[in-house]
């Protein structure tokens, strides 16, 4: 037999295992040893005692119970967006999160903070992405929405919660009568990850200096955290999110202290229809917070 035949079957096997697996893109010509790669990092990093305005990359998706704090020092200027041209290996982590910190420390504004986040290198998600999710909505509005990272829909318009899930979202903002004039909406992670997997501790790491500093400079009155992940790597939360939801807590954005709430992510609804009921409480929560809380001045 044609040993051709052969081989086409076993890449025709080798294909529909990845679909199966639910492989939906391309990243290269050649295979990538991860392994080899990570052992290269263990011998090229040091470990090294926490910076005091960081916390660790293996406690960024399951902090302690201290609500993060931003980095307050805008006088530093930005680091050079850790080095990457296309092709090179991103940095090592806690060398890209040290240049995360201080280049979100040195935006003065949330225009700023974008421009910097478009040319920052150091997160291994910005190249398999197609571009960066920065934000949707008003960056003046009283109330602040953080989700996880980008989903299919969001990384090919740019903007979150656009796809199935922000559908949602924009219909139980309705009902408490809030819409993306009135609502300011991110994510922790702005790029999408591949096959939208959940984001590594390691890329939540690096890219939460920039998450906290978009939420010091938008400086809203009220934060919701869109889904477990979201509360546990902003508001310190150790317990699941069924617990957690719906129990008003603080998040310091380096500037004030801030009412701040976890609630159901509108993707878990889509799955688990039940769960409405909370966020429908969480949601009445929310306007009810809006309209007690005094309204900070913003220009
Ligand atoms: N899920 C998220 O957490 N964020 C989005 O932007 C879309 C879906």
């Amino acid at each position: 037999m044609d040993p051709r035949l052969n081989e086409r079957d076993a890449i025709a096997d080798i294909l529909a295992f990845h679909v199966e697996a639910g492989v939906d893109v391309a990243l290269g010509e050649a295979p990538v040893d991860r392994f080899e790669e990570s052992a290269r990092e263990r011998t090229l990093v040091r470990p090294r005692p926490p910076a005091p305005d960081s916390r660790p990359a293996a406690t960024a998706s399951a902090p302690s119970s201290a609500p993060a704090r931003p980095v307050n020092n805008t006088s530093r200027p930005a680091a050079p967006a850790a080095p990457a041209s296309a092709g090179d290996a991103p940095p090592p982590p806690d060398i890209a999160a040290i240049a995360a910190r201080e280049a979100a420390a040195s935006a003065p504004t949330l225009e700023a903070l974008r421009e910097l986040l478009e040319g920052f290198d150091g997160c291994p998600l910005k190249h398999t992405a197609t571009r960066l999710v920065f934000a949707d909505g008003n960056p003046k509005a009283r109330l602040m929405l953080v989700g996880e990272a980008p989903g299919r829909d969001e990384d090919i318009e740019g903007k979150p919660f656009v796809g199935r899930s922000g559908k949602l979202l924009d219909r139980m903002l309705a009902a408490i009568g809030i819409d993306r004039t009135t609502a300011y909406i991110a994510n922790v992670v702005p790029w999408r990850p591949p096959g939208n997997r959940t984001p590594t501790p390691q890329e939540t790491a690096i890219c939460l200096p920039f998450i906290r500093r978009q939420i010091e400079l938008a400086n809203p009155d009220i934060l919701v955290c869109l889904g477990g992940p979201s509360a546990q790597t902003l508001l310190g939360i150790g317990e699941g999110i069924t617990k957690a939801r719906g129990r008003w807590l603080s998040y310091d954005t380096g500037t004030r202290v801030i009412p701040a709430l976890a609630t159901f992510h509108p993707a878990y609804l889509l799955r688990t229809p039940l769960g409405k009921r909370m966020a429908w409480r969480d949601l009445l929560a929310i306007e009810a917070r809006l309209a007690q809380e005094p309204a900070h001045p913003r220009d």
